[in-house]
């Protein structure tokens, strides 16, 4: 992911009128986006030990967080677009890389890579797409995504440390 640093752009300087007044400055400040023209990078899932993963490597999607860093397709880009994978840079920022990736796997592993979709973590950025596409998006869209985002892992630790235990 090193390499894309050269190209990566803040997302306060895309000049987004919309996502200036939903998100905090500081939260644009240290986002960024890097437009992609060939295949999107995924995070390496069989090299960390996660292979039930790896056929997401393959998929083809428009967009994908890592941490603070959205790629995007550049035949994708919308602000639309960039509302959902801020909403994943605030999910990760909350969790931790290694719950992140834990929290999405376990919901890839409950609905399955072909309806990721539906895995909670997506299902609240789609939501909140929608919300956002609609104009009805609430007042405090990064306590929400922080509160679901609790939400998500309580629901899931107990399942994580279990299957650590065995
Ligand atoms: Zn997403």
């Amino acid at each position: 992911m090193e390499r894309h640093k050269e190209q990566a752009v803040p997302v306060i300087k895309l000049g987004y009128v919309r996502l200036h007044q939903i998100f905090p400055k500081d939260l644009l400040e240290r986002s960024q986006l890097v437009v992609v023209t060939t295949k999107l990078p995924f995070p390496p899932v069989r090299s960390m030990g996660l292979p039930e993963f790896g056929e997401m490597e393959n998929m083809s999607r428009e967009g994908i967080t890592y941490k603070n860093t959205f790629f995007i397709n550049r035949f994708h880009q919308t602000e639309s677009l960039c509302f959902h994978e801020l909403v994943h840079v605030i999910q990760w920022e909350r969790l931790g890389v290694d719950n992140f990736l834990l929290a999405y796997g376990v919901g890839l592993m409950q609905f399955g890579y072909l309806d990721y979709r539906n895995s909670p973590l997506e299902d609240m950025a789609y939501s909140l797409e929608t919300r956002f596409d609609r104009r009805s998006l609430p007042t405090d869209v990064v306590g929400l995504v922080q509160q679901g985002t609790d939400a998500i892992w309580n629901g899931i630790a107990p399942l994580v440390f279990k299957a650590r235990e065995q």
